[in-house]
This record gives structure tokens, C-alpha cells and sequence, in this order.
């Protein structure tokens, strides 16, 4: 199989929240296969995200974003999290007087390979991920992996150490958790990403031979783009 320069170019980029993603959706990604419908979760995720950076940029009216279907059942659906979101704005200690929202990095990985992310709130002092769902005791590794992954790329970028917070906006308030308790927590969670990244590589140098990859179906699959076409393993 001889892969496309669009293709090549999918292939090449690996995003933060690929590290502990499906790897079967990586590959429909890659090749551009056809998306199912959106699925609800995904276009509130997608509006939560709109407003979260409107409030955080101190837009003049922070509701006002692109929902092109189902607009009302999604904002009614996310009253409670802007709610959540615009008191913690005012409640926390953390300086947002300078935040940045969505802020897009790219990391050169070597070989042609970058990884690129965006973070939710970038401060002179702090990277911040926000959640919509409510803490359950544990932060995915998921999480860590992402943050360890942003503060990598913007420490690359020659801007210094930076804490590392995710705020979960499920409930009647947020929770706001400082992910790694030091500097060795931190360094430890950059370098355990940076193992899975080897292997997502690997998985990438597999797709673009055309050998087959492994997965096992999961609950993401209810929620994945690729859902009408995928038969999972
Ligand atoms: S449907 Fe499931 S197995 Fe298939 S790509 Fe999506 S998440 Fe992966």
C-alpha cells in the first residue's frame, strides 16, 4: 500500500490525546476514512470547549458559539458546567489575569514525526486541563499523559517549568487538582508518555506497510467518529 502525501502527513502527526487512544481510529484518521454522524457527546464537547475559551478570553458574550445541530439541547445540557466553569474562573487562586485559551503546540519527535497539542489554559505559570465530567477519585492516565506531553512542548519551547492543574466541571463545583506533586513525578510521567509514543510510531510505521493492527472493542467505541464502519478487532 502506498499511502497519499495527505496521508503521509496524518500519519506523521501524532496528537497528545492519541497516547492512550484507540489505535484502529488513529488508522481510519489516517487514511481519511468517512466520519459517522457526530455524536451528541462529541458536539457538546466541541461547544463546551467554544465557550470555555470565550470565557477565559473575556469574550462580551460567552454563549455565543457555532453549534450547527441540536443547539438548544446542547446548551441546555451544559448549563451547569459554564456555570461551574465562570465561578471557578472567579473562585480560584490560580492567576488567570494572563491566560491564554487553546494554545497549539508541535513537537518534533525526529524521523518526520511531531506530536501536537493544544492546551486549554496556558498562564505564565501554570497549564490547565479542563473536563467536563466529575472527579471520581483517580486522574486518568490519560490525563497525566497529555499534560506531561504539554508541559514538555511548551518547556521545549524555551518557556520554563510550569505547574500542571486539571479542572473537572462535573457537578455542583469544580474540582481542581494539581497533577504532578514534583519535579521527579513530573519528569517520570514525560518519559513514560514518551515510551508510549514509541509504540504509537511502530503502530504508524504498521499502518503505512498496511499490516493489520490489533484492538480490542470498548465503551469509547459508542462515541467513536468511526463507529459505522468499524468492526473493532
Ligand atoms: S469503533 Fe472502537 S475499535 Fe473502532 S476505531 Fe472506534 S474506538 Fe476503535
Amino acid at each position: 500500500m502506498t499511502l497519499s502525501e495527505d496521508q503521509l502527513y496524518r500519519l506523521r502527526r501524532i496528537w497528545a490525546t492519541d497516547i492512550e487512544g484507540c489505535p484502529r481510529s488513529q488508522e481510519h484518521r489516517i487514511l481519511g476514512a468517512p466520519k459517522s454522524p457526530r455524536h451528541f457527546a462529541s458536539m457538546r464537547g466541541s461547544a463546551l470547549h467554544s465557550i470555555q475559551e470565550n470565557i477565559i478570553k473575556k469574550a462580551e458574550n460567552p454563549l455565543n458559539v457555532k453549534i450547527p445541530e441540536l443547539h438548544d439541547e446542547i446548551m441546555e445540557s451544559l448549563s451547569e458546567e459554564i456555570m461551574v466553569m465562570d465561578k471557578w474562573t472567579r473562585d480560584t487562586k490560580i492567576d488567570l489575569s494572563k491566560a491564554e485559551a487553546e494554545v497549539k503546540f508541535e513537537l518534533d519527535l525526529g524521523d518526520g514525526y511531531s506530536m501536537v497539542r493544544q492546551i486549554d489554559i496556558l498562564t505564565p505559570e501554570c497549564i490547565i486541563d479542563l473536563k467536563s465530567g466529575s472527579f471520581n477519585g483517580r486522574v486518568g492516565k490519560h490525563i497525566i499523559a497529555e499534560l506531561a506531553m504539554s508541559h514538555e512542548a511548551v518547556e521545549r519551547g524555551g518557556e520554563g517549568r510550569r505547574d500542571c492543574y486539571v479542572v473537572y466541571l462535573g457537578g455542583s463545583e469544580a474540582k481542581e487538582i494539581k497533577v504532578f506533586k514534583d519535579n521527579n513525578d513530573l519528569n517520570d510521567s514525560v518519559l513514560n508518555a514518551f515510551s508510549r509514543i514509541e509504540d504509537i510510531i511502530k503502530m504508524r510505521e504498521q499502518i503505512k506497510f498496511g499490516v493489520p493492527l490489533r484492538v480490542e472493542p470498548s465503551n469509547i467505541c459508542a462515541y467513536c467518529d468511526y463507529r459505522g464502519i468499524c468492526r473493532g478487532i
